[in-house]
């Protein structure tokens, strides 16, 4: 191919492409020499960029291979120093040697020819390229805004391949990399790549730019709104959150914390001087912290261990309990010798209103200690003790820390009231949280889910409660020193009533300058007839009616009641709640009146035995019996059947026959083998028609051999016996031992009949049988000693 001379203009950092004008700023002397002798319009000069734009004054090697053959357009000076010229680009060359360097730089140079295949294939991608940098260009500022213009009017696929990569912003060795290759197609596909990763580029940045700008936004508004909130919590003179957080700090330093649990406290405050004040997690550590800064972790109140005084304030607030007040008194003498001593905790155990609570209190009293009563009953979750954790939605501290707060010092007396009605559930087990509670060797770090921090319960007073023991759970039941309350006798609950409950129910009233008095028949008709119960609840509540009515009359101006009698409670009270049924319900044969403990100490409990004929042999067993008293039944009619002949019964008595035994009150539910001898005298007393006397009571487990076996509860029972007016009850003999227990009053009241047989039973309670029973009404021992009197109108 032929060759030519021709001036070169050194290019530093641009490729200029065949097709285009470009300009081009020339600053060095040769260069702006080389423009002046021979850069006139219409000059031809080869565009060559050097490889390294720092060089000066360039040498062959220092020149691309390639470079364009351009042709002055213009010349335009700026200043002494420097030029613009305007070139286009006319077609690729090859340098082939430097010709001459003084005066002027030129070079050898020999045309290149473009490679073009497949027309169809440069057509299809000279469209891409278009439309591709269309797209482009509507996306972005990259490409002159003529650039769409241009593009329509190139038509040849090379040059438009030269003048889209022009437009495009690349390096200049990716420039030059498009003005090397000779082969149209495959340039044309390498602006196409271009094009798209500018589009890719631009897409991806368009999406961070919005995410950017919507995050801003919000961020924005929410600054604004909350300004606004600022301005008008000022406005209405609100609290400003700096000062009430500056607040909360003194009262973390002046709650007097443990290390521990002031490193706790301050972490959270420092939380919360993070927090948005109106987020829903500021309210739950603001209460958090709250919580932490009102326990009492250092207050104490000082005890008076004064043990006389205690007395006096013990025989102040409670009558009788003897035994109770001598152990407590021990246990403070205790304290008082050796105050760190870990001792058992006391319970104390009894029927509803025999003074638990109150003697609590009392005790606390004479200590000078805060007290608080701590509800047990009915917890079956661990966090109703231990707390919840703080991730729950309402968590709240357990009972133990909440019972802290409100005593508001380190060192009460709590009563554990119920503790035999904690239930273990799936939602863990409550009494080994309370265990760790009253553990000496581990209360003085409890911890609570919600506390989070330990809290000492090592100088709590614990004392603990329950109705019955059976209950209570064996490993709290382990730790604790049981002290019973066995239930008032009348004359107690009289002498309770006149020197407690009178005094106090006037106070409470406002009465006590009225000269009002109970008369001991109205005290004692109060508790028989209107009262059925081992304590003296009802009758402080049922007193309280009373004064309340007087109350009325001195409110309304009437002439008050001085003394009230038997026959003022009618009017106030209405009619009787509890009558001696005894004798009424045994009036006919099969009915037979058993013992039972219950949660209100003990009560009586009628056996209804009935038979009807049927078409097979069954025991029907009705009232809520549990399954140990329905094997006593069972074996009640087993053994009858096989001793029937010695009753006097008719051996075949339970062919085609049905025989019902049912126990009224069917609501609560009954076990325990020891009506046993109740249900085999129903069952004798049904099938012999004999009558079970009106006067007596029965308790006692039988064999299937006639042997009558010890039961427990005894004391109980002969109390409950006792206030239903019955004056004699059979008991096992093995019980004898356990009659101590009855207070002296009872005892010499009552009539007790021990036995160790069957037979023993059924000839203390049965009537003697006589010749036709079943036609006469037979012959009734005395009534009861409390009369069962009319029920009033
Ligand atoms: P508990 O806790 O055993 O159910 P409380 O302690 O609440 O019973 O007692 C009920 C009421 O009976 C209280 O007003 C209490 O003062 C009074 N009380 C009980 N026993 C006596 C007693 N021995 N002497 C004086 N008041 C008593």
């Amino acid at each position: 191919m032929a060759r030519k001379t021709l001036p070169v203009l050194p290019l530093r950092n641009l490729v200029v492409f065949p097709g285009v004008v470009a300009p081009v700023d020339v600053g060095r002397p040769r260069s702006l020499k080389l423009l002046e002798s021979s850069g006139q319009p219409g000059a031809r000069l080869l565009l060559a960029t050097q490889r390294d734009p720092d060089v000066d004054d360039p040498a062959f090697e220092d020149f691309l291979p390639i470079g364009v053959e351009a042709e002055v357009v213009k010349l335009v000076r700026v200043s002494d120093t420097r030029m613009t010229v305007f070139l286009r680009g006319s077609r690729r060359v090859r340098l082939c040697a430097v010709k001459t360097r003084d005066p002027q730089l030129t070079a050898e140079i020999e045309a290149l020819s473009e490679i073009k295949v497949d027309d169809v294939e440069l057509q299809g991608l000279a469209l891409a390229v278009r439309e591709t940098a269309k797209q482009s260009l509507a996306l972005g500022q990259e490409t002159p805004e003529d650039g769409g213009q241009v593009l329509e009017l190139v038509q040849d696929p090379a040059r438009l391949a030269d003048v889209t990569a022009a437009q495009l912003d690349l390096s200049v060795e990716e420039k030059f990399a498009l003005l090397e290759d000779l082969d149209v197609a495959s340039r044309l596909r390498k602006v196409l790549a271009h094009l798209r990763h500018r589009i890719e580029v631009h897409k991806v940045k368009e999406k961070i730019d919005s995410q950017v700008r919507a995050e801003f936004s919000k961020h924005q508004r929410e600054a604004v709104l909350r300004q606004k909130l600022k301005a008008i919590q000022e406005e209405l003179g609100e609290t400003d959150e700096g000062d009430d957080l500056g607040e909360l700090e003194e009262r973390v330093e002046k709650a007097a914390m443990p290390p521990e649990a002031e490193k706790a406290a301050k972490k959270q405050l420092e939380r919360l001087r993070q927090m948005p004040p109106q987020s829903a997690e500021y309210t739950v550590t603001r209460t958090y912290l709250d919580w932490l800064i009102e326990l009492p972790w250092s207050k104490t109140t000082e005890d008076h261990l004064d043990l006389a005084e205690a007395r006096r304030v013990l025989d102040e607030d409670h009558y009788d309990l003897e035994k109770v007040k001598k152990r407590m008194l021990e246990y403070l003498a205790v304290r008082k010798l050796k105050p760190d001593k870990k001792g058992p905790i006391l319970c104390l155990v009894g029927a509803p209103g025999v003074g638990k609570t109150s003697l609590g209190k009392s005790i606390a009293r004479a200590l000078g200690r805060q007290f608080v009563r701590i509800s047990l009953g009915g917890v079956r979750d661990e966090a109703e003790v231990r707390g919840h954790r703080r991730t729950y939605v309402g968590a709240l501290p357990g009972r133990l820390i909440q019972a802290m707060r409100k005593a508001g010092v380190r060192n009460p007396v709590f009563i554990l009231d119920e503790l035999d009605k904690i239930g273990t559930d799936y939602r863990g087990d409550p009494a080994s949280a309370l265990l760790e509670a009253l553990d000496p060797e581990q209360n003085h770090a409890f911890s609570d889910h919600y506390i989070e921090v330990p809290f000492d319960l090592s100088q709590v007073l614990f004392i603990g409660t329950a109705n019955q023991l059976e209950p209570v759970p064996p490993a709290l039941l382990d730790r604790l020193e049981v002290i019973e309350l066995p239930g008032y006798t009348r004359s107690e609950k009289l002498f309770i009533a006149r020197e407690h409950l009178i005094p106090k129910q006037l106070r409470e009233h406002g009465l006590q300058d009225h000269g009002l008095s109970f008369d001991d028949t109205a005290v004692l008709a109060i508790a028989d007839h209107y009262t059925h119960e081992a304590g003296v609840r009802n009758l402080e509540r049922e007193l309280a009616s009373m004064c309340r009515a007087v109350a009325v009359q001195v409110a309304t101006g009437e002439d008050p009641k001085k003394r009230i009698e038997e026959s003022d409670l009618f009017p106030v009270l209405g009619p009787r709640k509890f009558q001696s049924e005894v004798a009424e319900r045994t009036e006919v044969p099969g009915v037979a009146t058993g013992l039972a403990v219950t949660e209100a100490g003990g009560d009586i409990l009628f056996i209804e035995a009935t038979r009807m004929p049927s078409g097979g042999s069954k025991l029907i067993l009705t009232g809520q019996l549990g399954d140990v008293m329905k094997e006593s039944a069972q074996a009640a009619l087993t053994y009858i059947r096989a001793r029937a002949e010695a009753y006097g019964i008719e051996p075949n008595f339970f062919e085609g026959h049905d025989i019902h035994v049912h126990v009224p009150a069917g609501a609560v539910p009954k076990d325990g083998p020891s009506a046993g001898a109740a249900v085999t005298a129903a069952l004798v007393s049904l099938l012999t028609e004999r009558h079970v006397m009106g006067d007596v009571a029965m308790t006692g487990e039988i064999t299937l051999r006639g042997t009558v076996l010890p039961v427990g509860g005894i004391k109980e029972k002969v109390l409950a016996a006792h206030r239903a007016g019955i004056r004699r009850v059979v008991l096992p003999d093995q019980n004898r031992k356990d009659t101590v227990d009855i207070p002296e009053e009872i005892r010499t009241e009552m009539s007790l009949v021990f036995v160790k047989r069957i037979d023993e039973v059924l000839e203390a309670v049965l009537e003697p049988a006589s010749e036709g029973a079943a036609s006469r009404k037979p012959p009734r021992r005395p009534a009861p000693t409390q009369p069962s009197a009319p029920v009033a109108p």
